[in-house]
């Protein structure tokens, strides 16, 4: 199986933490996320014990929320002693409804409103990384209003194209994030920082890309970062304390990904890296921060469906329809994201049979997987989609109006809805 929480038991039925995935939809419904809590928190220490050991006391991993944001998973991220990097104030909203300590938050976003500023400011959150200067001006002035002084990391785009899909691209010169340190621009912002008030700059923040199974575009990135910090630190006399190297630390969706990165490996390769760059470089250790998101969430999750019918276009393809589609997973749709699909009730059945599984939106790209093998489906049967953990929650829409599924936390055999399946009143709950 793709991943160990995945099983199958004696009636053929898929297991997914140890739980019947058919009895789960039977007793929930469908269209379900699910979601392994044990996973999430094993996944989260993963990171936290690596970057403790290899790095100063204070280094932490941040959640990147934007992956899976609900106020459970919160919970669970304040219990596992993680920071949160959020991208909005809906993200840090529902972050501080979960009672997540504010000063773990790490606020981004390349085009944060003056009012995005003042909720973040008059909320504590503990850290902005900065993306531009119009941005920067604006914290300065909220700041000196209040009278306190914000920390900041700045954002820099090393310029490293980690060849993933140009869409989750994002640490390349050409992209809307962060300033580019090979035009220059990222050494004149810094030298703009240094002398605003009401801000104190920690260090940098770089995030390469998504889907990375390599550690070294990671390394490659903390090289021309650190370089960068040497500059800064012989031209502008700023040394940096804090360094993020972002996160897209890779997740298996097929058999045919690589295999899954060893984050502990991983980390502890890049601690020997910087320590040794560090030295040469005369820089102290930074702190080290990295913003783990899929790596977290996406294989803790699997989507259960219930198969509506197959048809079959002669000469061409056959189609089988489920009770949910791009409103709760777009990343098909989207970017021809890969995923793995099962028929759950039918583990043992011969997978003999080609198919496209389309869902029920009104919208031909709104596929959730085509040329999958699957034992032939008829309606009823119980359809799996693994790792859907993160960014499809997220990214959940309405579209035609279809109710957003709940989500079911699995722990110790126990099932507990912990976001609730919208209602056809939530459909309209805003229209006045
Ligand atoms: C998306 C994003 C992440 C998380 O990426 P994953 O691939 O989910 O680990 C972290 N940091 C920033 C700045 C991001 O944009």
């Amino acid at each position: 199986m793709l991943h160990s929480n995945l099983g199958i038991n004696e009636q053929g039925h898929l297991t997914f933490a140890g739980q019947d995935t058919v009895d789960l939809a039977k007793r929930f419904g469908t269209a379900l996320y699910l979601l392994d809590e044990e996973r999430i928190r094993a996944n989260c220490r993963r990171y936290r014990k690596a970057l403790r050991e290899n790095f100063s006391a204070d280094s932490l991993p941040l959640y990147a929320s934007k992956a899976l944001s609900f106020t459970g998973i919160y919970r669970i991220m304040a219990e596992e002693g993680m920071g949160v990097d959020a991208v909005s104030c809906g993200e840090i909203y529902t972050a501080l409804k979960a009672d997540f300590p504010a000063e773990r938050i790490y606020f981004h976003g390349n085009n944060k409103t003056d009012e995005d500023i003042r909720y973040a400011i008059d909320h504590q959150v503990g850290c902005f990384i900065v993306d531009n200067a119009e941005e920067l001006r604006a914290i300065s002035a909220y700041a000196g209003q209040k009278g306190i002084t914000q920390k900041i990391l700045v954002r820099l785009t090393p310029g490293i194209d980690p060849h993933t899909f140009a869409a989750v691209n994002t640490g390349k010169i050409d992209s809307q994030f962060g300033q580019p340190i090979e035009t220059g621009q990222a050494a004149a912002f810094i030298r703009e920082v240094l002398v605003t008030e009401h801000v104190q700059l920690l260090g940098y923040h770089c995030h390469i890309g998504s889907q990375i199974f390599d550690w070294v575009p990671f390394r490659d990135a903390a090289e021309i970062v650190l370089r960068f910090s040497a500059q800064i630190r012989d031209s502008l006399g700023f040394c940096a304390q804090v360094l993020n190297l972002g996160g897209g630390f890779g997740v298996r969706y097929v058999e045919a990904d690589p295999p899954q990165p060893d984050v502990a490996a991983y980390i502890s390769q890049l601690a020997q890296y910087m320590r040794s760059r560090c030295s040469e470089l005369n820089l102290p250790l930074p702190t080290v921060l990295m913003e783990p998101g899929r790596s977290i969430v996406a294989d803790a999750g699997l989507t259960l469906y219930t198969v509506g019918g197959v048809k079959t276009i002669e000469g061409y393809r056959s189609y089988v329809t489920v009770d949910g589609g791009m409103t709760d997973n777009p990343r098909y749709a989207l970017y021809g994201s890969p995923y793995t699909v099962m028929l759950a009730n039918r583990m043992n059945d011969k997978a003999d049979f080609c198919c496209t599984v389309a869902g029920r939106c009104c919208e031909s790209g709104a596929l959730i997987q085509e040329n999958v093998m699957l034992p032939r489906a008829c309606r009823g049967d119980i359809l799996a989609v693994a790792v859907t953990g993160a960014y499809n929650f997220s990214m959940a829409s309405n579209y035609n109006r279809l109710c957003r599924p709940g989500i079911v936390m699995l722990k110790d055999g126990q099932a507990n809805v912990v976001v609730r399946r919208q209602t056809f009143a939530d459909l309209t709950a805003c229209d006045l």
